[in-house]
């Protein structure tokens, strides 16, 4: 603000103020956030509701949790209590995307891409997503800095 409000008719100054805050942004992102290249990378899942089956009354299904990525490899049960998206808060619905960090922890996919540029870990258990993840695979505490 300053220096637009200084050099607003000296453009290459504001071109050099432009370039400094551009720079501290790209820092804060490579520090904090994962790129979205590192957030694409992870797996999404269709979420499926999977009703309670009470004997005929149309108005009591009651929400019995779901099943992730139905017909995979990677498929499982979730419980009532863990089909919550913990970044909104929503229950998850029939045929929402989830997206699954590496921990095994899966969230809304649009509500976890939005937390992953600001913070490149797991919302629930803080494990860091991207190439820190694949170096504790193999990497052992051998060496010592
Ligand atoms: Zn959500
Ligand atoms: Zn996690």
């Amino acid at each position: 603000m300053l220096c637009h409000s200084f050099y607003v008719q000296q453009s290459a100054a504001v071109f050099l103020c432009l370039v400094s805050v551009l720079g501290i942004r790209e820092v804060l992102t490579e520090t904090h956030g994962a790129t979205s290249e590192t957030i694409n990378a992870l797996p999404t899942y269709k979420f499926k509701m999977k009703k309670k089956k009470t004997t005929d009354e149309s108005n009591s299904t009651v929400s019995e949790g779901g099943i992730v990525a139905k017909g995979t490899e990677k498929e499982r049960m979730v419980s009532k209590e863990d089909a919550v998206c913990c970044i909104c808060l929503a229950t998850y619905e029939n045929n929402d995307e989830l997206r699954e960090l590496p921990c095994s922890h899966f969230f809304h996919k649009d509500c976890v891409d939005k937390w992953l540029k600001i913070n490149a870990s797991c919302p629930l258990c803080k494990s860091e997503i991207g190439e820190n993840v694949t170096g504790t695979v193999s990497g052992e505490h051998a060496t010592q800095q």
